[in-house]
């Protein structure tokens, strides 16, 4: 039994000696750290904070430039794209930022039934997608934890021909261990969870009411997610809260607990900037709001940091924001999200609001494009889970830069299906040049996977992967 109970694993001592009053790094050391991390050796807590010192122009582009180099070597040109779906704003809890808290009378509540989860599935198939995130405020209805599971077993059943839905992650309240086996037997995906802040004080000032006080029950949700046997676990912050440079310390500090207690750390890393919410001051007026200059150096930071951890940006960014960060390490982006239950239904017949304002409201069609047309290739692939690469596999796999002979066929035969199925011959057009552009780059071993695989997706078969 390694279980934590305490987060003790979090020591605010170590970050404030960390981040106490020192001078600028010198070049020197700032360089000395890039090209440690240039080697793919990440960085330690120390040289975390010293990276995120640094104010000069500069070096700031030496920093952006080695992020941008690392995770072209690492990811290549892939961005893998996914849609949240949100079955539930009730919630019993009061998190001051959040329009789902409890009190707040501003929305209208709805916990969506199995038939409505499977009408906005049937939505997002016909978009193209193959991953969702199954979102959901906490507070359960009669059926209790088994309406979760069976939302995620709506989700996967859903088909509509040869589309249908390939990976489920959730972003749900911490779990018991017994849970979280729950969740593993429903064949999820990655459990993602957000510490918000992992500073105590700040912490208890925002969460007033409910389960979601104890700090200590959230800190240490995934070592029970983990011993559960649910390898691949989403870490982030509600970056607002408090000072950013703490909590990407303390990000740290969970990283190497996870790491040093399972010999693995998160499969994802968030980066959610706190937005506008309805009914909720702190949202429209963060404590600790943080700059996109700022935000767009602690995204490289970290991509530095954890060079083979995914890193997912959310539609809470704008399609600016957004642009730059994929150049930084993104290696994941949502599309086309509602945050709102049946917001995609809704959405059709012209209604909106939801969790938090969003930044980006594209359709997936148009960020499809976008990103084709900075040079970026879109990848709905859900092999490496589904082919049990989770966890310390996908870690073995992404080291020695062996991923780019699964992944890099694997993105081009999925986005070939997205193609021929779901886009419009503008946006095929483009694909389909990006995906020759993509095979000439390619070296002999790539290509020999590669071609037979598009090859099969051309001639009408589905779901091609290695
Ligand atoms: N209820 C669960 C929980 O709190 O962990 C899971 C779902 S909750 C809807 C998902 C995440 O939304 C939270 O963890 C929080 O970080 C984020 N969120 C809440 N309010 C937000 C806001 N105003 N802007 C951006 N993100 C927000
Ligand atoms: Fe509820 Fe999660 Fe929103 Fe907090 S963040 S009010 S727990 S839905």
């Amino acid at each position: 039994m390694i279980t934590h109970e305490k987060a003790d694993f979090i020591n605010p001592e170590e970050i404030e000696r960390i981040l106490a009053p020192r001078p600028r790094p010198a070049a020197s050391r700032v360089r000395e750290l890039l090209v440690k991390a240039r080697e793919m050796q990440g960085l330690t807590i120390d040289e975390v904070a010293c990276l995120s010192l640094v104010e000069s122009p500069e070096l700031l582009e030496e920093i952006f430039s080695t992020a941008k180099k690392l995770k072209e070597d690492i990811y290549g040109s892939r961005l893998v794209l996914f849609a949240p779906l949100y079955i539930s704003n009730r919630c019993a809890n009061e998190c001051t930022y959040c329009a789902f808290r409890a009190t707040n009378t501003n929305i209208k509540r709805r916990t969506l039934t199995q038939e409505e989860i499977a009408e906005e599935t049937r939505i997002l198939i016909r978009q193209g997608q193959k991953r969702v995130l199954v979102v959901s405020g906490e507070a359960l209805p009669p059926q209790g934890f088994q309406y979760i599971l069976d939302s995620i077993a709506t989700v996967y059943d859903t088909k509509i021909g040869s589309g249908e839905i390939r990976r489920v992650n959730v972003n749900l309240a911490p779990q018991t261990t017994e849970r979280f086996r729950l969740l593993k037997a429903a064949n999820i995906g990655t459990f993602q969870l957000f510490q918000e802040t992992y500073h105590r004080p700040t912490y208890a000032s925002v969460h007033l009411k409910g389960a979601k006080r104890d700090y200590d029950w959230r800190t240490t949700a995934f070592d029970r997610a983990m011993e559960a046997g649910i390898d691949d676990v989403g870490i982030g912050v509600l970056f607002g809260l408090y000072d950013w440079r703490f909590e990407i310390m303390a990000m740290m500090q969970h990283i190497r607990h996870l790491e040093e207690t399972f010999g693995v750390g998160p499969h994802t890393i968030s980066f959610p900037r706190m937005e506008p919410a309805l009914g909720s001051e702190v949202a429209s007026q963060p404590p600790c709001p943080v700059s996109d200059s700022d935000f767009l150096k602690m995204v490289a930071i970290m991509r530095l940091a954890v060079p083979y951890t995914g890193m997912i940006m959310s539609t809470r960014e704008t399609a600016a924001v957004r642009r730059a960060t994929l150049e930084l390490g993104i290696s994941q982006i949502s599309a086309g999200s509602r945050t709102d239950p049946g917001g995609y239904k809704d959405s059709e017949a012209g209604s909106n609001g939801g969790q938090f304002q969003l930044g980006d409201h594209r359709s997936i069609e148009e960020v499809v494009s976008d990103v084709v047309s900075l040079g970026f290739l879109p990848s709905f692939c859900t092999a490496c889970y589904r082919m049990g690469r989770t966890g310390h596999d996908f870690m073995d796999l992404a080291k020695p830069g062996e991923i780019k002979y699964h992944c890099h066929p694997n993105a081009l035969s999925t986005f070939q299906e997205y193609l021929s199925d779901y886009a419009s011959p503008q946006a095929k057009a483009a694909g389909e040049k990006l995906i020759s552009i993509e095979l000439q780059n390619m070296d002999a071993r790539q290509t020999a996977c590669a071609l037979p695989m598009l090859n099969k997706v051309r001639r009408g078969e589905r779901d091609v992967f290695i």
